[in-house]
């Protein structure tokens, strides 16, 4: 009995040891050729970094059937927590101050199954003073929700609005659209845009809700080709050049210069192409 606790005590303390931290974990997350966001699709304040941690994070995200989320300085785009989730939600525990000095974004990720526009629960940054903005990778679109300082009312009403819109226009769609697909795709349009047309309609200055759209982008290295012209030393070549360069019935090289430049309007005298 002693030998076998003390082994599994040994087992417990390497399995601490060994055991990768949420972050570690997210870091080993390979990173996937997927569509992407555009720089200028971020808010002004938001740093080439912050972009660089956006893309690594839809790169890590897009093809999982579970949730990610990090929280980011959008200034200097250093990652300062991320935790594992599951299929539909996601948690983490942020102590008062952590983030003291930073401008706090988060991200995070809505998988396939999940329609990409925030929530209900979403809009807790409403009533988060030290978080400026939250960011949702949705399958079908990217989300940003500007929402600085506090905004206790605006909180219960869209949490009510949300819920709301989110049964209207499912039945809206079911009664239209008899492909499930598609009833899912016009869900996802149909629920944003109430959300942003109830947001976006309060016209506080600190908070808005903006949808944005995937665009295809080869992260990778490109191939650039650099095609060079080559001296012509072939006598015959050399030959023929001259006898049409002096035969009148043939456009020369210095007629066809010349009609090029007369049609592009640019002013010049015959004798001035290739003078010497
Ligand atoms: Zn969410």
């Amino acid at each position: 009995m002693k030998i076998k606790n003390f082994f599994v005590r040994v087992i417990t303390l390497l399995m601490v040891i060994v055991n990768m931290s949420d972050f570690d974990e997210y870091v080993a997350l390979r990173n996937d050729d997927v569509p992407l966001i555009k720089k200028d699709d971020l808010p002004v304040e938001f740093s080439n970094k912050a972009y660089e941690t956006i893309v690594d994070f839809i790169e890590k995200t897009r093809n999982l059937d579970y949730e990610w989320v990090i929280y980011f300085d959008y200034v200097t785009g250093e990652i300062l927590k991320s935790a594992k989730g599951d299929v539909d939600n996601v948690k983490i525990c942020i102590g008062k101050d952590e983030f003291k000095g930073n401008h706090v974004a988060s991200i995070h990720n809505h998988p396939k199954n999940i329609l990409s526009p925030p929530s209900g629960r979403n809009f807790g940054i409403l009533v988060r003073d030290f978080e400026d903005y939250e960011l949702i990778a949705g399958f079908d679109y990217f989300w940003i929700l500007k929402a600085k300082g506090m905004h206790k009312n605006l909180y219960f009403q869209v949490n009510h609005v949300s819920e709301i819109a989110y049964r209207s226009s499912f039945e809206y769609c079911c009664n239209r659209y008899a492909n499930n697909k598609i009833i899912g795709k016009m869900h996802d349009i149909r629920y944003g845009s109430e959300l942003q047309k109830f947001i976006n309609d309060k016209n506080i200055n600190d908070i808005q809700l903006t949808k944005k759209e995937y665009v295809a982008m080869t992260t990778n290295s490109k191939t650039i080709e650099y095609k060079c012209r080559k001296r012509i030393t072939d006598p015959d070549a050399i030959r023929l050049a001259r006898e049409r360069e002096a035969d009148p019935n043939v456009l020369s090289g210095k007629d066809l210069m010349y009609s090029l430049y007369k049609s592009l309007g640019i002013d010049v005298d015959y004798d001035e192409i290739f003078a010497d």
